[in-house]
């Protein structure tokens, strides 16, 4: 593609772009296509001529649209949102065109400088410490893993990164809502999958305390090294929010390195009320949240909170000869987690905290948990459907329950052919959980779109569907 045909395609390419948000409403909020129906629409072997972009573009229309399920549709309510914006979506463009790898200072020192100053803006914003720092990652995943990459070195002394495990008999705590990346980094640490200890919840599914210092005890009298535990401030399932101040108490008691997983529901922090849920986190460790699921901001966003930035460069730093540079006071990212190469991420959280302001982005997540107040609402007003988990923040937790049937084996599959009918109508997309072994669906509210038209719209569907089937 040469100068002029970039300038007259990519005139063409945000055209598409801007109609498409026009449109999204036509669109199935699902993708309706079967498995293998797209694989099977693109040739076998790859053009040995270049192509024209005008037909590229087209076969983007054509073949690829139809298999993309869209995710700002203002009725998409599964999983948990990826939301993005305007502003968010402009910075994409611009960290595209100047494709920049900003792995050390030096491969783009404004990177490295944005990425520091946009960190501090939440972080105070936030209630997170003063003195704790902050770095950007992909996702909460690699958050929670650098996290308990980072204890197992502190509590082994830096011994496991230099000869490997050997009989440490490491324990980590995370409660049964718990994130299955917990699981996850646990496999990938090395010390053992049975080694992770899953605690008990509570009536509203947060972590049950006593059953996490019952459990610390038992096996600190068996010999074994409590290592970290994980909490969550909104779990997955129920965003049900863990008791992170006594769970800081606890840790710090015991000496255990304390992560705080609060990937989607951390956003909420930025409204000054809800800090108090996490006064103590000066006493934990680490802080996860992810700006990608409920702060306008693309995907991939995830900001990982640490008290000591020195423990942490000192578990992942690393100096081959080709990337030693003499820079002082200055932060090479590449040091603070598991990538070397790195997106200029900063960039996005800049465009979007500076277009909204905080106050901007504060009365979106705010109409996002006045909405789910409303179909909560709605729902316990009515005696043929059923609330199954408290509402906390923008998370409705419900169910189908007709007043003639109390057989749950009846109920489940009731719900599950509600749920199977509404995401194949294309209107609506909603996901479920398993709240104590009953099947429920899970309906988040927190797409940069989604208005009360919208919420009121799915809303009547859901009714509507579930008395007619
Ligand atoms: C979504 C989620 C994760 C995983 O997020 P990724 O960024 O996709 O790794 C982890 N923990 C919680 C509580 C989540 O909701």
């Amino acid at each position: 593609m040469k100068k002029k045909e970039f300038k007259i395609n990519s005139k063409n390419t945000l055209d598409w772009m801007v109609n498409y948000f026009n449109e999204l409403n036509k669109y199935p909020v699902k993708s309706k296509v079967k498995p293998r129906d797209i694989f099977n629409k693109i040739p076998k072997i790859p053009p040995k001529k270049g192509e024209n972009f005008s037909e590229i573009l087209d076969d983007f229309k054509n073949i690829i649209l139809p298999g993309m399920t869209h995710w700002q549709h203002p009725n998409f309510h599964a999983f948990f949102p990826a939301n993005n914006s305007y502003p968010s979506i402009l910075a994409e463009m611009i960290i595209s065109t100047i494709g920049a790898q900003c792995m050390i200072w030096e491969t783009s020192p404004a990177a490295a400088e944005l990425e520091e100053k946009v960190i501090d803006w939440l972080k105070n914003e936030m209630g997170i410490p003063k003195n704790w720092s902050g770095v950007i990652n992909d996702t909460a995943s690699s958050g929670t893993l650098t996290s308990l990459l980072t204890a197992r070195e502190v509590i082994s002394n830096y011994t496991v990164n230099k000869k490997g495990l050997n009989n440490n008999n490491f324990i980590v705590y995370t409660s049964k809502e718990a994130h299955s990346s917990v699981e996850k980094a646990i496999k990938i640490i090395g010390i053992g999958k049975n080694n992770l200890i899953k605690i008990d919840t509570n009536d509203d599914l947060s972590m049950n305390t006593k059953d996490l210092e019952y459990k610390i005890k038992k096996d600190i009298d068996l010999n074994k090294t409590p290592l970290a535990i994980i909490s969550t401030f909104g779990t997955t399932g129920t965003v049900s929010l863990d008791p992170i101040n006594k769970i800081s108490l606890i840790a710090k008691k015991y000496k255990i390195w304390h992560h705080i997983d609060a990937a989607y529901a951390g956003s909420a922090l930025i409204i000054k009320k809800y800090q108090k849920h996490i006064k103590n986190i000066h006493l934990a460790d680490s802080f996860l949240f992810n700006p990608h699921k409920w702060m306008l901001t693309n995907f991939d966003c995830s900001i990982y909170f640490v008290k000591n930035k020195e423990a942490l460069i000192k578990t992942f730093e690393i100096f081959p000869e080709y990337l030693k540079t003499k820079s002082k006071n200055v932060n090479n990212y590449k040091d603070w987690g598991i990538q070397l190469g790195r997106r200029f991420r900063s960039l996005k959280l800049w465009f979007v905290i500076r277009s909204y302001g905080i106050d901007g982005i504060k009365k979106i997540l705010k109409k996002h948990i006045k909405l789910a107040k409303l179909i909560n609402e709605k729902i316990e007003k009515i005696n043929d459907f059923e609330i199954t988990a408290k509402r906390n923040f923008n998370m409705v937790n419900f169910r189908f329950k007709p007043i003639k049937i109390n057989d749950e084996y009846k109920l489940d599959n009731l719900n599950k052919k509600l749920l199977k009918k509404l995401n194949n109508s294309g209107k609506v997309y909603l996901s479920h959980t398993k709240i104590n072994n009953i099947f429920s669906l899970r309906m988040p509210i927190g797409n940069t779109l989604s208005n009360k038209k919208h919420v009121l719209s799915s809303w009547n569907l859901i009714k509507n569907t579930a008395r007619s089937i």
